[in-house]
């Protein structure tokens, strides 16, 4: 699964719901689905709509709900994400918390303890000529 600014529009039109560790579940009309899913969630749709209400909705319609749900369970995460943000390793442990693909959020891991080092760093052009100079043994052009 990749995120981005229109995620929650493609995984809808796709008609994918999103949970909220962003797996997601297809809806489909012969697939009777537990509502005890879309009751976990607290969104406006599914305070009102089950999966299977979602289910036999008119595919237009189905998209808009999915819409404003997947919306939802996006910001959710990445809120919770957020509030876990104060160290690469408490980031990781809260995801692993929420989900258990280990691989990619060991890649997230290590992309932030790569860049770790740089966060209350002011990047200027004399930080970056320094950096430059240390790491290839010449001036930046
Ligand atoms: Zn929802």
């Amino acid at each position: 699964m990749s995120l981005d600014s229109s995620s929650y529009f493609h995984y809808a039109k796709h008609s994918l719901y999103l949970l909220n560790d962003l797996q997601y579940i297809p809806i489909k009309e012969d697939v009777a689905y537990s509502d005890t899913i879309s009751s976990a969630c607290g969104c406006p749709v599914c305070t009102h709509v089950t999966l299977n209400d979602l289910r036999f909705k008119e595919p237009k319609y189905r998209s808009i709900l999915l819409e404003i749900h997947n919306y939802v369970a996006i910001d959710n995460l990445f809120k919770y994400a957020y509030r876990h943000s104060g160290s690469p390793h408490q980031l990781r442990q809260a995801l692993l918390r929420i989900n258990n693909r280990t691989r990619e959020i060991d890649l997230i891991y290590n992309t932030l303890c790569a860049i770790e080092p740089f966060r209350n760093i002011d990047v200027s052009d004399e930080f970056l000529d320094r950096l430059y100079a240390d790491l290839i043994g010449r001036k930046r052009r």
